[in-house]
């Protein structure tokens, strides 16, 4: 069995105090390796690290850390199947998921924030024959950057490239559930040249060592992406010490289909927005909305649509669903599926669990239910969507705005007028127009309500992860 380390100053090492604990494969339910529990006394080595290789690391030219991080880019994607083998194995995803999107966009986010950090600038203000201010952004130091287990490398990525690329020094905790990536990632970072120190990853439970890290006086900011509660908890921790911090949260978002919508490229997304990876994607549109004129020919075709999805063998190219990440999780879709039945739910499709080892589920769709239930409001993270009619573009925007969520939606229709309107009434941080899930890096990325705070993503990322300091200069 596999047991694997911290890794801290540049090199692997064992937890100072020796506790593990067991990293299971969602796809046969077994134990496949032990990954550190690590304690305060690996967070104190990782600090003191991070803080020896900060003056270095900040100070270094920009397109030197630029190369850096390029390199970092290429050796991912030299190690795509390997990195995709292991994500899948970690994380019951299939293994063409993660070959396709997880690893080479994890790959992508070190390779734009390399570029970004070349062209990024601060803003300067002349007032004539007066004075001049220039704005400098300083790097903050050693921060924490704490990733879920949904698309595992991709969010812990998404959170260092940009941390890294301003010249701070990372102290990072990748979930306890999928931590075989992030552990690989330490070896490439020094393959790629990466001064020890700079990357610091430590493994264990987010209760553990995520809560030291937040706690830590040395980490200046924390980047997290995790569930509303735990966001909940972190915030308030850090605001203690007044700590920057980001947070992406859950969402429960909403996917508005007009009956002016082109209804074969509605469905065909919808099917991908409601079960990639198991629909733990927290994008993913768990309510799907349908204008009544064409619900009944929405429903029929969606259905039949799900009704082939092929729910397998996380290594087999013809599953289109793998594995849930856990027992715990599936346990927890499956209440919410007992629930929605209780709360007056028609199962269409799906509903169960399916019998063999690991943690398989059915693709679930249901109709019938009101539309302040709690499966309509809680976020259920897993394949399980449900189908809500309304009336008009007033009931669609009000139902999309009842929960405290508001991550993503997405709206399916043909008229630009329309499409500008309810995008500008819906409470997301994100909205599609006849697509989901394509990004230009460059945007902002977040949520609004109870799906986060701040933004992540092109520049705001690189401000994030830095102080402004203005000088101002007599002419
Ligand atoms: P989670 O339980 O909140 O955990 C997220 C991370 O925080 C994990 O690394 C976890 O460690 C750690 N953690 C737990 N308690 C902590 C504490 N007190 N202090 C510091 N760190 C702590 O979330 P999850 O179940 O892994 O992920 C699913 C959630 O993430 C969903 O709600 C989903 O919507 C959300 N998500 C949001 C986005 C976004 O961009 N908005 C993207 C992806 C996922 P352990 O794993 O060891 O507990």
């Amino acid at each position: 069995m596999q047991k694997i380390q911290n890794f801290i100053n540049g090199e692997y090492i064992d937890p100072i105090k020796g506790n593990y604990i067991d990293n299971v494969d969602p796809g046969t339910g077994k134990v496949f390796a032990s990954i550190p529990n690590s304690t305060q006394e690996d967070l104190e080595k990782a600090v003191s690290a991070s803080q020896c290789a900060f003056p270095e690391w900040s100070s270094m030219a920009a397109d030197k850390r630029s190369r850096i991080l390029h390199k970092l880019a290429d050796l991912i994607e030299d190690n795509l199947e390997e990195l995709a083998r292991m994500e899948s194995r970690d994380n019951g995803k299939p293994f063409w998921l993660a070959k396709a999107v997880d690893i080479p966009r994890a790959s992508a986010n070190f390779r734009f924030y390399a570029s970004a950090i070349v062209n990024f600038s601060s803003e300067a203000q002349v007032s004539e024959g007066f004075m001049v201010n220039y704005t400098r952004r300083a790097p903050l130091g050693t921060v924490g950057c704490i990733s879920p287990w949904n698309l595992p490398l991709y969010l812990f990525s998404w959170k260092i490239a940009p941390a890294l690329a301003m010249g701070n020094c990372v102290i990072a905790k990748p979930s306890e559930l999928t931590p075989m990536t992030a552990y690989m990632l330490g070896e490439l970072s020094k393959e790629a040249g990466m001064p020890a120190g700079v990357l610091n990853i430590l493994h264990g439970e987010g209760k553990g060592i995520g809560q030291a890290i937040v706690e830590h006086t040395a980490t200046k900011a924390i980047s997290f992406t995790g569930g509303t509660a735990t966001g909940k908890i972190v915030g308030a921790t850090a605001s203690q010490q007044f700590k920057k911090v980001s947070l992406e949260l859950g969402g429960k978002n909403p996917n508005i289909v007009f009956s002016d919508c082109d209804l074969e490229e509605a469905v065909k997304t919808s099917v991908k927005s409601s079960f990639t990876n198991q629909g733990e994607i927290c994008l993913c549109g768990s309510r799907i909305l349908i204008e009544d004129a064409i619900y009944d020919e929405f429903k029929e075709k969606f259905v039949k649509e799900c009704q082939k999805l092929v729910v397998g063998d996380p290594s087999d190219d013809n599953s289109n669903l793998g594995a849930l990440v856990s027992e715990s999780h599936l346990q927890k879709v499956d209440s919410y599926v007992k629930l929605a039945i209780e709360e007056g739910g028609r199962i269409l499709h799906g509903g169960n669990r399916i019998e063999k080892d690991g943690f398989y589920y059915e693709p679930t769709v249901i109709e019938g239910l009101d539309e302040n239930c709690r499966t309509n409001l809680e976020e259920i993270f897993g394949p399980v969507v449900t189908l809500n009619r309304f009336k008009d573009e007033n009931e669609a925007i009000r139902i999309s705005n009842s929960t405290r969520y508001g991550l993503s939606c997405t709206i399916w229709t043909s008229d630009l007028k329309r499409a500008h309107r309810v995008s500008h009434a819906v409470q997301s941080g994100i909205i599609w127009v006849n697509c989901w899930l394509v990004r230009d890096l460059r945007t902002p990325f977040g949520g609004m309500k109870d799906s986060g705070i701040g933004r992540e993503g092109g520049n705001e990322a690189l401000r994030f992860f830095s102080e402004p300091q203005n000088v101002c200069i007599k002419l």
